[in-house]
This record gives C-alpha cells, sequence and structure tokens, in this order.
C-alpha cells in the first residue's frame, strides 16, 4: 500500500525517551486517509500517530474496510518491510521482483523492501464492481544493519496457532507462548490475530520489555477486562508478562508489539531514511527510474509527491 496523502510531511521516529517503563492504556486515534482507487476506499491511519509514533519497530498501520475496489499503482519503498494482513477479500501483489501472489484472509505478504522494491496491489473483483475489503496494512521499519539488505518477498499461506478452547492466536511474526511465526524479521517483535469462535476469554504471555498495541478488527473485544472499540490502537506501554483477552462470537483483533526501537529514523511517503538526505535520494531515484525496478503492470507508476520544503533531521519520539 502506498502513502496517498497528496502533501506528506516528513516525520520523524524512534529513540526509547519516551517508552513509558510500566503498563499503560493510551488510545491512539487514527486519521481518515484515503487510498486510490475507482471507489475511494477510506482508510483509518492510527500509526505514526502524533501522541506516538511507533510499537517496537512497527511504524504504520492502516485499517481499511468497506465496498470498495483497492487499485494501487507500483510505488517503491525502503528499509522497511511491509505486513499485509486481510479479513476480508483478496489482493493481487506484484512486485520488482517478478513477485506475482494472490493473498486471501488469514495468509501473510511479508515485503522486505532493504535497499529498495517496488510493488502495486489490486483487489481482484470483476472490473467495474467493488468488494468487501477489509484489513490492515502494517510497515516495520529495519534497523539500520538491515535497511540496506537486497528486497525480498514472501507469502505464508500457512501460519501458526494458538489455541485455546474457541480463541486462536495466529501468529504473523514472533512469538507468543512458545508458539513461533515463520517470518522473517530483523528486530524483536510479534504480530498476532486473536480470533474468537464463541464468547470466550484468554490469555497471552506477554514479553515485559516489549512495548504493545491492539487493534479491534471485528466485533466486541475487551482488554485487560475493558472495551476495546472499533477505530483506536490502544497503546499498552511495557512492562507486562500478560494479556488477558476476551471476545464476542466473530469477534477478531490484532495484537502488534516488539522491542522499542532505539534508533532514529526519517518518513516521508513510502520511505524509510537515517536522514534528510537519504529521503531526497531515493524520491530522485524513483523519479529517475534508477534503483527501485519495474512492476509488470498494466498503468502507470505512481509519481513521487513533493518534498516539503522544511528539513528534518531524526529526532526522539515526539508525544
Ligand atoms: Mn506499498
Amino acid at each position: 500500500m502506498s502513502n496517498t496523502e497528496p502533501q506528506p510531511q516528513e516525520s520523524t521516529c524512534g529513540g526509547t525517551a519516551d517508552v513509558p517503563a510500566e503498563p499503560v492504556r493510551e488510545l491512539l486515534f487514527g486519521r481518515d486517509v484515503v487510498l486510490g482507487g475507482t471507489r475511494q476506499m477510506p482508510v483509518v491511519r492510527t500509526l505514526p500517530n502524533k501522541h506516538r509514533r511507533m510499537v517496537g519497530a512497527w511504524c504504520f498501520v492502516d485499517h481499511y474496510q468497506g465496498d470498495v475496489s483497492m487499485r494501487v499503482p507500483p510505488h517503491p519503498h525502503t528499509a522497511l518491510q511491509t505486513v499485509t494482513w486481510l479479513v476480508r477479500g483478496e489482493v493481487r501483489h506484484r512486485d520488482s521482483l517478478g513477485s506475482d501472489q494472490l493473498i486471501r484472509p488469514g495468509q501473510l505478504n511479508l515485503m522486505t523492501a532493504g535497499r529498495g522494491i517496488a510493488h502495486a496491489e489490486d483487489s481482484t473483483e470483476p472490473a467495474g464492481s467493488a468488494m468487501p475489503m477489509h484489513g490492515v496494512q502494517l510497515w516495520v521499519a529495519l534497523p539500520s544493519a538491515a535497511a540496506g539488505v537486497e528486497p525480498a518477498f514472501a507469502h505464508h499461506a500457512d501460519l501458526p496457532s494458538l489455541v485455546d478452547g474457541p480463541v486462536s492466536t495466529k501468529l504473523l511474526a514472533g512469538t507468543v507462548s512458545g508458539v513461533t511465526a515463520p517470518a522473517g524479521t530483523y528486530t524483536a517483535l510479534v504480530g498476532a490475530e486473536v480470533s474468537f469462535a464463541a464468547q470466550a476469554r484468554t490469555e497471552l504471555a506477554l514479553e515485559p520489555d516489549f512495548e504493545y498495541a491492539a487493534l479491534t478488527l471485528t466485533g466486541e473485544v475487551a482488554v485487560d477486562g475493558q472495551e476495546l472499540p472499533y477505530g483506536p490502537l490502544l497503546y499498552l506501554g511495557t512492562g507486562r508478562r500478560r494479556l488477558q483477552l476476551s471476545g464476542s462470537p466473530a469477534a477478531k483483533l490484532l495484537l502488534i508489539g516488539g522491542e522499542p526501537f532505539a534508533e532514529q529514523i526519517v518518513m516521508w511517503w513510502n520511505f524509510i531514511g537515517r536522514s534528510h538526505d537519504e529521503i531526497v535520494a531515493a524520491r530522485e531515484d524513483w523519479a529517475a527510474e534508477r534503483r527501485f525496478g519495474s512492476v509488470d503492470y498494466e498503468g502507470a507508476r505512481l509519481p513521487a509527491p513533493e518534498l516539503p520544503i522544511s528539513r528534518l533531521v531524526p529526532k526522539g519520539r515526539v508525544r
């Protein structure tokens, strides 16, 4: 997915100065953005948030739902991994490595941009119609040591689950209660979807050194006994060894977490860099059709927006 803001601002993320050393509950309300398509697709972006930029290495959370079509022409990424997670619908992914992959609910697409990759994503409904789409697009920032790795794409159709009666916790990334996802990541992090087949509660083992956040995907969900409404991302802080979750029949919740991301980074449009100059170079390379390769696609590439005039340097998390 591409950041489709017409005038994206450069933002700085990372650093541990504002990571609480204890459990907290902060509701991070998202802002509405629009994703391109034959019908504009409503998206709520809860990360980066003006009150909190990252949760572990997770640096971008777009949650979308509606009768829409998704049309995201070829666009570039650097120094991050994209995590595509669907609740409903079907999306075709194509990238500059030659990957051409359908993804369905419960499957994981993990694209490692590293030094640079381009991809396109389109929902698969018949031309001229729309389909019920529901999903989450997440980005994971790569640490300096991996920011320039060769690009890669992985599709994981069968993910491991932790089963507790009617509650199934599917691992997108990392480990929960001894169950480990196959996704290759570069920092200590976790992503999991908790599904309730009936009204039930469960308890997950957490890493006290990780910070966590939860997002309701469907139904009624409670986190530590308190309802988490559809919409905001609930930031949970650190210092938790377990988390109680309950849900209504067919409820789903997404849990993300990880070691606080100590490095400072710059995010702009679809790029992550260590400096403003890296962002400028990535933008120039995309415009000049260098570095990112090309995607086999019926249609034009997305042009990069104009860079803002103000220049940012990486600094600590801004709350
Ligand atoms: Mn993308």
